[in-house]
């Protein structure tokens, strides 16, 4: 059976669609004005999808395919294919295998803070080393198939905090298509610097913080040769959706209760909601979880509105504040329709925040006992003690926390807590080098002072 996919308006009231392979980010009826009006979702055949299976079958099918070799269904992206981009043929996709990232069971942490059933969704070990991958195989399988359909399309491009302009440079070097990234100077760290450059993509390195690059890529994209990837491209939240469906799958279908995710630009939280909102729709699952969206306080649009409950046609951009999770440093968030609607479409929702003093010392925490975790995943570890503390979450409850990006990606992350080097944050869990002569005696003399008897 052939499925299909297509763009639909998110205009209340507008049911203008456009075809996938067409280079259309906004509604071209009502897309005018702010940033936020007009953007699109692909929207899929619900119906032909659930007359196609039942939802045991789709479960078999999805099991059969996971993980396994059969090009390009291994992948944890790809082995939903039909649920995800139905419009893209085998030949085109651009995979690196992604998805299939481990759920850690955060047993002995878990137990520390009173919980049992505590897991860690490791999306940042990944190709790229965060969860912007899932996303850029979708974006970039479907620019090569229109470069194969005969579209004139010269470059990949988009502005980026980092992590989406690593995973643009790794899916178009995969595949042969020149990439461009545009990125704030000296506003990333090294690693994610190093990434576009080693895949060869042009990186222009601008004297601006992320929304002035953003401005830019905004001008570019009314240049049809240049395709922009960044998250107003709805493609990218159709492959972050299959966390949810894995997340469902790796505990067999059972039912989770929590899922904690920091947001910025908030595709993340609205794939993630639209993932498991259409696993209901298709029988696959009859229970949602409570989705949780963690921002840092420094840039908090989204908790701020959800403070004042939500209100419609209410919201103010703010101008975001110097943050160690500089992923979502953003104050003027694109994706904040499509986050408000799930929020309001997932019974239980929330909103929380984080400051950085209670960001850096959750990631610390949360590394003794065995995580690595990068600051905007620290985020989420952070409300999810709040949420602890407040009683909200049940001893018994089943809790994801998503892990957004690799901490390898933030060695200055790293330094700047354990040598107490970082600004507005009280230190509790450092762990400096012991430095010593070579002399076995004082070796001695410091594994009896520092281990447990
Ligand atoms: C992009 C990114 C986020 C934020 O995701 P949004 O979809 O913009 O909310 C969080 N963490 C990391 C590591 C990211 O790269
Ligand atoms: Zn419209």
């Amino acid at each position: 059976m052939r499925f299909r996919a297509w763009f639909g308006c998110t205009t209340p009231g507008c049911d203008e669609t456009y075809e996938l392979n067409e280079i259309v980010y906004k509604c071209r009826k009502c897309g005018r004005g702010d940033k936020r009006s007009g953007l699109l979702e692909v929207t899929h055949d619900i119906e032909k999808l659930r007359e196609s299976r039942t939802p045991d079958q789709w479960k078999k099918l999805f099991e059969r395919r996971y993980l396994r070799t059969a090009y390009p269904y291994g992948s944890g992206v790809w082995g939903k294919k039909e649920l995800v981009c139905p419009n893209v043929d085998d030949g085109n996709v651009v995979s690196i295998y992604e998805g299939g990232s481990n759920l850690f069971w955060a047993d002995r942490l878990g137990r520390d803070i009173g919980l049992t059933d505590l897991w860690v969704k490791l999306c940042g070990n990944s190709h790229s080393g965060s969860f912007k991958d899932l996303g850029m195989t979708v974006l970039v399988s479907m620019v090569n198939q229109m470069i194969h359909e005969g579209q004139k399309i010269r470059a990949v491009v988009c502005a980026s905090t980092g992590d989406t302009s690593a995973s643009l440079a790794a899916y178009c070097a995969t595949a042969g298509i020149p990439a461009v990234v545009i990125l704030p100077r000296d506003k990333i760290s090294i690693p994610q610097l190093i990434q576009p450059l080693a895949n060869g993509a042009l990186t222009l390195a601008l004297d601006t913080d992320f929304d002035g690059c953003m401005d830019i890529v905004a001008h570019l994209s009314q240049d049809t040769r240049y395709y922009i990837a960044n998250s107003f491209n709805s493609l990218r939240l159709e492959g972050q959706k299959t966390i949810a469906i894995e997340m469902v799958q790796q505990f067999d279908w059972e039912p989770i209760d929590w899922v904690i995710v920091p947001g910025g630009n908030l595709g993340n939280v609205s794939a993630i909601g639209k993932g498991f909102l259409m696993m209901k729709e298709l029988g696959l699952i009859e229970k949602l979880p409570r989705l949780v969206c963690a921002q840092a306080h420094n840039a908090n649009p989204l908790y701020r509105l959800y403070q004042r409950g939500l209100p419609e046609g209410r919201f103010r951009p703010m101008q975001a504040k110097e943050t160690q999770a500089n992923a979502i440093r953003i104050g003027d968030p694109v994706n904040l329709n499509k986050a408000i609607s799930t929020i309001k479409a997932v019974p239980g929702s929330m909103v929380l925040e984080a400051t950085e003093n209670e960001l850096a010392n959750a990631a610390a925490y949360a590394d003794r006992f065995g995580l690595f975790n990068c600051p905007h995943t620290a985020v989420a570890l952070s409300v999810l003690l709040k949420l602890v503390d407040r009683g909200e979450i049940n001893g018994s409850d089943r809790v994801i926390v998503i892990s957004t990006a690799n901490g390898l990606k933030f060695p200055d992350f790293k330094i700047g807590y354990h040598t107490r080097e970082m600004q507005a944050v009280s230190t509790r869990h450092a762990n400096e080098a012991v430095p010593l002569e070579a002399k076995i005696e004082q070796v001695v003399d410091t594994l009896e002072k520092r281990l447990p008897a």
